[in-house]
């Protein structure tokens, strides 16, 4: 049966094992990733057992990159990308020389060529989108400024390397090759070596210039346009596939016509799709798809590696690993302080960059076959893959754990920087928002000083006249928001924050729930909610507890948990329109769980 049908026995046992494993490593506190690579090397050809086909394993994580990419740039503007070019471009620079040189220095004392010195090196020095945007989601730290730098910075590794993947055919014979070999490039993406480097430099410059230009000045417009149209059919299905064939078609289309990487087609694509915000919101709905290809990314990561290979290349595997973990991380530490930013950002931009991913396996496929790279160099480059992906997490713990170290050296050396002195906390509007100015920094929030008090949890269209209500009447209270914008709004207003997620136990814990009268919960998510009340419930059993729900299903479960009351969003919708229409206070009661409109 499998052989009839690989490609559903290769999703099949991919997703199906990488949930087991996925569960498994939750279950002992490890990432869930690491169960993917995991499930991927024992579908793998290295261990027996079932083999699934690694080629259509290939393409299906590239469509995970695809909606990746997709998805990060439709929370990026151009205004955002260029906000951090001043460091993401030498920042990347030299971060990939760095990498280069120390990669070469192996290359060198394992006696092979300069080219493969080379490559191997190129290979050590660029990050996976991958790991890095599933790191920095994980954290929701992608809308931050450090988010923005890390996914900016990788933006120029990922051209940098789209230039390497061009040049490398075209200058094989010159770097000790095999001259051009065409197996590998595909599309306009090959150029006769007859070029010269300048002339190869240029037209691929050239082209990605021509891409960038053609989606501005064409894509801006035919792609609203485009989804105005289908959102007019009004199926909501055609709407999802339209803007599933426009992230895939433009990826696609950037790849083979332009040259540009698929990742950084899919970017644009969705970065275009952003900036209309309708378009934005139903784009968002379609991501799920995203969350299950990146799964089989890793899966198929995990296929490509022989455990065996472990054994049989022990220190160079080590000498590749710490060029990756430690190398390339002291040179982007020491980039970004140097160019003056606090030691916390530099921690976890040097972390999300500790890793290797797709485009060292794809570089390394060339560099093999173009007889520029050894076989061996290859199978350095996927172990050291595979562990500094699965190191990745720890990385982030690592710096949880330097970074009061680090910054109590800096301190020494340099006054610190005092936070803004904090006004008498007698109103809610006068305590200044330390834990926004904070968020900053990393680790658990500052825990507020206010008793008594209200926590709103979000502040979005609900919560936000909520609170502009509780401000009115002078009731002391904070706010718990994780979108950075709010936040930042907030905090202009001088209303008390905590920045997070609130289903974080260090993040609700900040805002002193035991010390607090009332929880009002402003955020559209039942189950978010439902964890929240759960947890302040145990902190302070006298709570009042005020949800937001949309169904009466979602009313029930919030009520079942501890909820004191709560509020259906629909309903209230459904009074206000009663109202509106028969101009008398209705009859709707809130909070029962009968049928809406009766
Ligand atoms: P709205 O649906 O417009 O009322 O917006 C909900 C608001 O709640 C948004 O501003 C979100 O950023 C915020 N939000 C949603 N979930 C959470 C959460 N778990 N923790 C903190 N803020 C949240």
């Amino acid at each position: 049966m499998p052989h009839d049908t690989p490609l559903i026995a290769t999703i099949v046992a991919g997703l199906g094992l990488a949930f087991v494993f996925g569960a498994l490593a939750n279950r002992f506190r490890i990432p869930p990733l690491v169960g993917y690579l995991i499930a991927g090397v024992l579908v793998g050809p290295n261990t027996p057992g079932f083999v699934a086909d690694a080629g259509l394993a290939n393409e299906l994580a590239e469509i995970g990159v695809i909606l990746l990419m997709f998805g990060v740039g439709l929370h990026f503007s151009l205004k955002d990308l260029l906000s951090v070019r001043a460091i993401a471009v030498p920042g990347a620079i030299v971060q990939i020389g760095f990498a280069t040189a120390l990669g070469a220095g192996l290359a060198w004392m394992l006696g092979w060529s300069m080219g493969a010195g080379l490559v191997f090196g190129l290979a050590l020095s660029v990050a996976s989108t991958v790991v890095l945007l599933r790191a920095l989601q994980e954290r929701r730290m992608i809308e931050t400024e450090r988010g923005r730098i890390a996914v900016g910075w990788l933006i120029v590794e990922d051209l940098a390397m789209v230039l390497a993947l061009v040049l490398l055919p075209a200058l094989a014979g010159v770097l000790g090759g095999q001259e051009q070999a065409d197996a590998h490039a595909s599309g306009l993406l090959s150029l006769p070596a007859s070029y010269g480097i300048w002339g190869v430099v240029g037209i691929t410059l050239a082209k990605v210039a021509a891409f960038v230009i053609v989606m501005l000045v064409v894509g801006r417009r035919v792609i609203p346009w485009i989804l105005h149209y289908v959102a007019h059919t009004g199926s909501r299905e055609l709407f999802r596939l339209a803007v599933l064939a426009i992230a895939l078609g433009v990826a696609f289309g950037a790849a083979k016509l332009f040259g540009v990487s698929l990742a950084l087609g899919a970017f644009f694509a969705g970065m275009i799709m952003s900036e209309s915000e309708p378009s934005h919101r139903a784009a968002e709905e379609s991501l799920p798809l995203r969350d299950a290809f990146s799964v089989l990314f890793f899966v198929s990561v995990g296929m490509l590696f022989d455990p065996f290979s472990l054994i049989s290349n022990g220190w160079p595997i080590l000498a590749t690993l710490a060029i990756i973990v430690i190398g390339k991380s002291l040179a982007a530490f020491a980039i970004v302080v140097a160019f003056g930013y606090p030691i916390a950002t530099a921690l976890i931009i040097s972390a999300s960059l500790a890793q290797i991913g797709e485009f060292s396996f794809i570089l390394a496929e060339l560099g093999v076959g173009l007889k520029l790279l050894p076989e061996q160099g290859r199978d350095l480059i996927l172990a050291g893959a595979i562990l500094s992906i699965v190191l990745n997490p720890l990385m982030f713990l690592a710096i949880d754990w330097m970074k009061p170290w680090l910054e109590r050296r800096a301190a020494r050396t340099a006054p610190p920087v005092e936070a803004k002195p904090v006004g008498p906390a007698t109103e809610p509007g006068q305590v200044a928002s330390v834990a926004a100015a904070a968020k900053k920094e990393d680790g658990p929030p500052p825990k507020t000083t206010l008793t008594g008090h209200a926590i709103l949890i979000g502040y979005g269209r609900v919560g936000g006249l909520v609170g502009s209500a509780l401000k009115g009447a002078a009731m002391p209270f904070l706010v718990i928001e994780d979108a950075d914008k709010t936040l930042a709004k907030l905090k202009t207003d001088s209303v008390e924050t905590v920045a997070g997620n609130a289903a974080n136990a260090e993040v609700f814990a900040a805002a002193n729930p035991e010390g607090a009268s009332r929880l009002i919960l402003a955020i559209p998510n039942a189950f978010e909610a439902g964890q929240i009340v759960l947890r302040a419930r145990a902190a302070n059993p006298a709570i009042n507890v005020i949800a937001r729900a949309h169904s009466d299903a979602e009313v029930e479960h919030l009520k079942g948990l501890g909820a004191d009351t709560v509020i259906m969003g629909e309903r209230e919708i459904a009074r206000g329109i009663v109202e509106e229409v028969l101009g008398s206070k209705p009859e709707l009661r809130r909070e029962t769980a009968e049928p809406s409109v009766a």
